[in-house]
């Protein structure tokens, strides 16, 4: 069974660990790995031995980041045998991936810090506030309950894991307390309107031309309440684009008006990958994802499935229609 704790529990926790290896979760978003890079940054200023590991390696996206060539691919070596294993920003244990998850359980104390509302908890301890916009508002607390001073590195780091989750204070997840550690950030020097240029302002080619593909080929409910899309391999190397650049593309389909439910469904060589968005009060994690078993948040959740894509759609579509009607029916 796994202890949940509080920050300060964890502070004290880490304070007596040694040689740290900090994971994200696969598909590594700003969050996970700003969160991670930050730590890891608070960690090295407290005279610790620590890496980040991520499944896949540095996303490019991030790759500016203060420090992010440090970050090491979790199927790659390590630069020294991790002690202490600590999860940030990962939903459950099996979002560290095969590899992160065998190193995770090879470290003899393990702790995980997180804030997705669906985490059931894993390792020896876990800290988790469904309520904070990012993991990164979390980090924030760590590193003060740390004692460490929050340097424009990992202020850097922070800001960007605060600003991607809450998708740049506008969701709902947004609370006094996520301007609050933002605020804290631009304190130690974030500059803004650099990072913010790079985050939302800058795009690849590929992402450009795969935006077009992809919503060229978008579908919806009679009734419009449900959209849906395909994102092939084809379309990926016909666009030059890699996974990354589809990262977004979903939130298209449910920002049209009508709309209460959105899923794109992705294609993967492992098999597929679906991206589930919805407008309040409707729950798509809760009615949708989870029940196929995924996870995530209220309004942005997901779910992979070892299965080609259009049966993967489907059967998420299916789930979709049915807790829409479900809904309609208790309204
Ligand atoms: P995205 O659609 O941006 O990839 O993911 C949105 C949210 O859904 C993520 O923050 C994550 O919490 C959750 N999520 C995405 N993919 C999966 C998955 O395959 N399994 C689980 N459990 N959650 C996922
Ligand atoms: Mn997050």
């Amino acid at each position: 069974m796994s202890q949940r704790v509080t920050i300060e529990q964890l502070a004290d926790w880490l304070r007596k660990r040694e040689d740290i290896a900090l994971f994200g979760h696969v598909s590594p978003d700003g969050d996970a790995t700003g969160s991670t890079l930050a730590l890891w940054h608070a960690l090295r200023a407290m005279g610790k031995r620590a890496v980040v590991c991520l499944p896949d390696g540095i996303p490019l996206l991030y790759a500016m980041l203060p420090g992010a060539d440090n970050i090491v691919n979790t199927e790659e070596p390590l630069p020294f045998v991790p002690q202490t294993a600590l999860a940030v920003d990962v939903s459950e244990i099996e979002r560290l991936g095969d590899a992160g998850m065998a190193l995770f359980q090879s470290c003899p104390d393990q702790a995980a810090l997180d804030h997705h509302f669906t985490n059931p908890g894993f390792g020896q301890l876990y800290m988790l506030d469904g309520e904070a916009a990012a993991s990164g508002e979390l980090v924030v607390d760590l590193i003060e309950a740390l004692g460490v001073h929050l340097d424009e590195a990992m202020a850097e780091c922070l800001f960007v894991a605060i600003s991607t989750d809450s998708g740049h204070f506008n969701y709902s997840n947004t609370r006094p307390q996520t301007l609050r550690a933002a605020a804290r950030c631009l304190e130690a020097g974030v500059d803004v309107a650099r990072i913010t240029e790079r985050l939302y302002r800058t795009r690849t080619v590929g992402r450009t031309k795969l935006l077009g593909v992809v919503l060229a080929g978008l579908e919806l409910s009679p009734d419009g309440t449900l959209s849906w899309a395909r994102l092939t391999q084809k379309m990926l190397r016909d666009c030059r684009a890699d996974k990354e650049d589809s990262e977004g593309i979903v939130n298209y389909l449910v920002e049209m008006m009508g709309v209460k439910v959105a899923v794109l469904a992705m294609e993967r060589p492992e098999g597929t990958k679906l991206s589930l968005r919805s407008k309040e009060p409707f729950n798509v994690a809760k009615n949708v994802a989870v029940p196929l078993g995924g996870g995530g948040h209220d309004c942005a959740a997901g779910v992979s499935m070892k299965l080609p894509l259009e049966e993967a759609l489907q059967k998420t579509l299916a789930m979709a229609r049915e807790a829409l009607n479900r809904n309609a029916e208790t309204e």
